[in-house]
């Protein structure tokens, strides 16, 4: 398997926890110390690059989507491994809104012609902001952008900090998607993950008030793996969000990142977490189908096609979109141009109608070339060439730079090339990873290897067998997602997505 290792000149490894086949890499849970290759700018300069993207032909074909992040929690989960700031100091978080109010401000006429067809505020927990501050956020977005009619407003939330006159608020601005975090209904585990301020009664009401709002999509978070967690106690979990009947769930396993308190805390998983891990979720699918569930992953084709999905996701992993990201921990993608990200709140506090600093990695549209080609290997295992021709306005035979390492790619078997597609035929993930390294740029990679991140082949395969790579990958990576049936129904969805084939 690792002979590629040698074979592919200039294949770097990246570590697991980055995420090595998202082009730029990326850490998943977005560490500041991830953009380590990523430079000072300042907000004149990406001003200037929003602008040369929304005036090309190219750039605009590409949909531009708004995020907008609140980076504070009401607590500081154990296996979080997003490194949020828990702060009940609203003198802070009143600092942090002033300056997203003064960085949209000075975006306001660069987007002026712009129309979002979606809206992502995530975080950490917006709604831990107050009743006032909400009602300030949600006006100030309002007033700096444009949303296209429908678009799609999604919200992440906590049943520790939802309140139904925040749930109120959120609806009259719009809200029409929400995703609520539970991780646990278990009291003990609960308390274990340092998860505080909820219990089942909270999610109950909460649910009992989602009712009133019929048009309001509601996705849910559980988690699998916990500390303290036994099967028993996740059985009662998946079958106490099952019988609250939300339109999705998300069930992620438990990944011992270096970044969460737990690991920090010095705890270790047990040798068999990852067995037990897959175990529990194969009875969790198994649980989901027969309450009326279809299990499924992002990126099934029928799904970007439906507006229950996160639009979100769906355009920028089909298009490319660009995204205006505002806020502390905000990430931005000006298509054709730059990524940019601005870091979390330093610890000595934010100033006054500060804008935070910003991080850019300059990219082109050969780059935006290089990423679709590695993204869509690893999530379909297949690059469509009408799907390429739609994007970037030429065939892929014509970026020659990228489309040589291909041909290289079929001598040695690992793709078949027809003039309807590229498939990847590869079988080994790690293979693989490596592999598409050497799709990189030289430029990329330098810009890598003279970072903090260093990249070389020992560090993520030191004393790991094939077997156990492999497993440490899907320990990270395979996240569950049921849909309600009836949902794929209403779609249209073929046959066997519905496992009547
Ligand atoms: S509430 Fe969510 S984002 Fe905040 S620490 Fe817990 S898991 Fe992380």
């Amino acid at each position: 398997m690792t002979n590629l290792l040698k074979e592919i000149p200039n294949s770097y490894i990246i570590p697991f926890s980055y995420r090595a086949e998202h082009y730029p890499p990326l850490d998943r849970g977005l560490s500041d110390k991830s953009f380590a290759y990523f430079k000072d700018t300042s907000i004149e300069e990406i001003r200037e690059l929003w602008k040369r993207t929304l005036s090309s032909p190219l750039g605009l074909s590409h949909p531009i989507l708004l995020y907008v992040h609140w980076p504070f929690c009401s607590s500081y989960c154990s296996f979080c491994r997003f490194g949020m700031e828990s702060s009940s100091h609203h003198k802070e978080q009143e600092l942090v809104l002033n300056s997203l109010r003064e960085e949209m401000g000075r975006f306001k006429d660069t987007f002026k012609g712009i129309s979002f067809p979606s809206l992502y505020i995530g975080g950490g927990t917006p709604t831990f902001m107050t009743d006032a501050m909400l009602e300030n956020f949600l006006s100030a977005i309002r007033e700096s952008f444009k949303l296209a009619p429908g678009a799609q407003i999604h919200v992440d939330a906590s049943p520790a900090t939802l309140t139904e006159s925040k749930l109120k608020i959120l609806i009259r601005h719009g809200a029409n998607r929400m995703t609520l975090g539970i991780q646990t209904f278990d009291a003990q585990v609960l308390g274990r993950i340092d998860r505080k301020g909820q219990d089942e009664q909270k999610v109950r009401t909460l649910f009992a008030l989602f009712r009133k709002f019929p048009d309001l999509f509601i996705d849910t978070d559980m988690m699998i793996g916990l500390e303290g967690q036994r099967d028993s106690t996740f059985v009662k979990d998946f079958s106490r969000i099952l019988t609250l009947s939300p339109h999705s769930i998300h069930l992620y396993p438990f990944a011992d990142d270096e970044r969460t308190l737990w690991k920090k805390r010095g705890k270790k998983v047990v040798l068999n977490q990852k067995d037990r891990n897959s175990h529990l979720l194969n009875l969790a699918d198994y649980m989901a189908r027969k309450a009326g569930y279809v299990t499924g992953y992002e990126d099934w084709e029928t799904l970007k096609q439906n507006s229950w999905e996160t639009r979100h996701e769906a355009l920028w992993r089909d298009f490319r979109a660009s995204i205006l990201g505002i806020g502390y921990g905000a990430l931005s993608h000006i298509f054709g141009a730059a990524w940019y990200y601005h870091p979390k709140p330093p610890p000595e506090g934010v100033s006054n109608n500060a804008v935070p600093p910003i991080k850019m990695l300059e990219f082109d549209v050969e780059e935006e070339m290089r990423g679709y080609v590695i993204e869509s290997i690893v999530r379909n295992n297949k690059i469509s060439r009408e799907a390429f021709r739609r994007l970037f306005h030429q065939d892929i035979s014509e970026c020659a730079s990228v489309f040589h390492a291909l041909e290289e790619f079929q001598k040695r078997g690992l793709i078949k090339i027809d003039s309807r597609a590229l498939y990847w035929r590869g079988q080994d993930i790690v293979e693989r990873a490596v592999a598409l390294q050497s799709l990189y740029s030289p430029k990329m990679a330098e810009a890598l290897i003279q970072s903090t991140l260093r990249l070389n082949h020992t560090h993520a395969f030191e004393g790991a067998s094939s077997e156990q790579r492999i497993r440490a990958r899907q320990g990270h990576i395979d996240c569950r997602i049921y849909y309600r049936r009836s949902l794929f129904e209403d779609a249209c969805c073929p046959e066997y997505l519905l496992g009547r084939s």
